[in-house]
């Protein structure tokens, strides 16, 4: 009998490290340690150290890290910050969070990252910041985009919340930009048991404005300099984080095998994501592009291989933002994969057995999709 393949498997992980993560989970209950305290500045030095960054901020999510980060760059009413079409809309959101108006920029067909060569005909006086948003885990171009970003004086916060652990020419998410922003979020590369997220720079003074606007406008307890917001990263959530950063070198070199048996399987049967030479890609999600999106989708479904559309329509054609009045003509790359993006299963705990039925399965699917329509 063969079992289902789940788009994520997050129980056969905890089942892997159960022993650890009970004993953390009882320590921080034991000792109290809700709110601040020891497992948080744990974490926190622990991951800006695995960022190879000065500082890590926890907060309450991803979506707080960006709006937080925005906020302390200066982001605010009147201003624009531009973002990439093709992400998931807790970017944007952000932006509008934050007082500022979203921007979008159309992406590469390639990679589906920012196209950095549409970005400076966005550009306009009233430009505060520009959001890249490292997708799918492949760091976008941020040699061109720091380049443009300096030459307009413009503030970059990373969107690396599909990125830990990626790089571009050997950096890091974070170290190009005045923030790289995460989310913990339980299926992401590293991800927390409910919400989390963390703030990382290596400029001093912008972490104590992240810092202080995250709790309250505050450093010491009824000191508040400013009105801010409560998006703190709980004790239990770092302690859970802190034991799952330990194994994530590992879970990212075996999401690159996974990748690499799809890399090889599919070469010849759909379009294999495309990595940039010097990125290294973390594989958040391994997305190929297909004719006959949904006739492969019912295959694989028939087969019990769960798949994903990450991201079915472009941000700025969503009814959310149909009052700024974009048309997909705005977007033609975003627009045109829109309908043959499919993320595959990948995570650390997939056996060779099963990236070698998805291929099988995939195949198959691609072949009679194509059959059927008489090709
Ligand atoms: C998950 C995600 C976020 C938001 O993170 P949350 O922790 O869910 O708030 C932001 N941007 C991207 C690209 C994401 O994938």
């Amino acid at each position: 009998m063969t079992t289902n393949i789940d788009f994520v498997d997050l129980k056969t992980q905890y089942e892997s490290i159960s022993s650890e993560i009970d004993a953390a989970i009882r320590e921080v209950i034991t000792t109290a340690s809700f709110i601040g305290g020891r497992f948080v500045k744990s974490f926190e030095s622990n991951f800006s150290r695995y960022c190879g960054l000065k500082h890590c901020i926890g907060v309450g999510n991803g979506t707080d890290a960006l709006f937080i980060a925005l906020k302390a760059v200066g982001a605010g009413p009147g201003d624009e910050v531009i973002t990439a079409a093709n992400s998931f809309i807790a970017t944007s959101e952000a932006i509008t969070l934050s007082g500022a108006r979203p921007v979008f920029v159309d992406c590469d067909e390639k990679t589906c990252n920012i196209d950095v060569g549409r970005i400076e005909r966005a550009i306009t006086d009233k430009t505060r910041a520009i959001i890249p948003v490292h997708l799918y885990g492949q760091m976008a171009d941020m040699h061109g985009l720091m380049g443009i970003a300096k030459r307009h004086g413009l503030h970059v916060v990373e969107d690396a919340a599909q990125a830990h652990g990626a790089k571009y020419k050997g950096q890091a998410a974070g170290t190009f930009g005045a923030f790289a922003c995460f989310s913990f979020f339980p299926g992401k590369n590293l991800g927390a048991y409910g919400d989390a997220g963390a703030i990382v720079t290596n400029d001093d003074a912008l972490a104590t404005k992240a810092r202080m606007y995250a709790n309250h406008g505050r450093l010491d307890k009824y000191d508040h300099v400013f009105e801010g917001v409560n998006s703190r990263l709980d004790g239990l959530q770092a302690a859970i984080l802190d034991v799952k950063l330990k194994h994530l070198e590992r879970w990212t070199k075996r999401r690159q095998e996974i990748a690499s048996i799809y890399d090889e399987g599919l070469k010849d049967f759909a379009i294999i994501p495309s990595v940039l030479p010097g990125a290294e890609h973390v594989y958040h999600l391994y997305v190929i592009r297909v004719r006959n999106r949904q006739d492969v989708r019912n295959a694989l479904k028939g087969k019990g291989i769960s798949t994903g559309v990450h991201y079915p329509t472009p941000l700025p054609l969503l009814k959310a933002y149909a009052h700024l009045g974009y048309k997909p003509d705005d977007f033609p790359s975003a627009y045109a994969l829109k309908d043959e993006i499919l993320s595959l299963p990948i995570y650390a705990d997939m056996t060779d057995e099963q990236a070698g039925r998805v291929v099988r399965e995939l195949k198959n699917a691609v072949c009679r999709a194509e059959g059927s329509l008489g090709a």
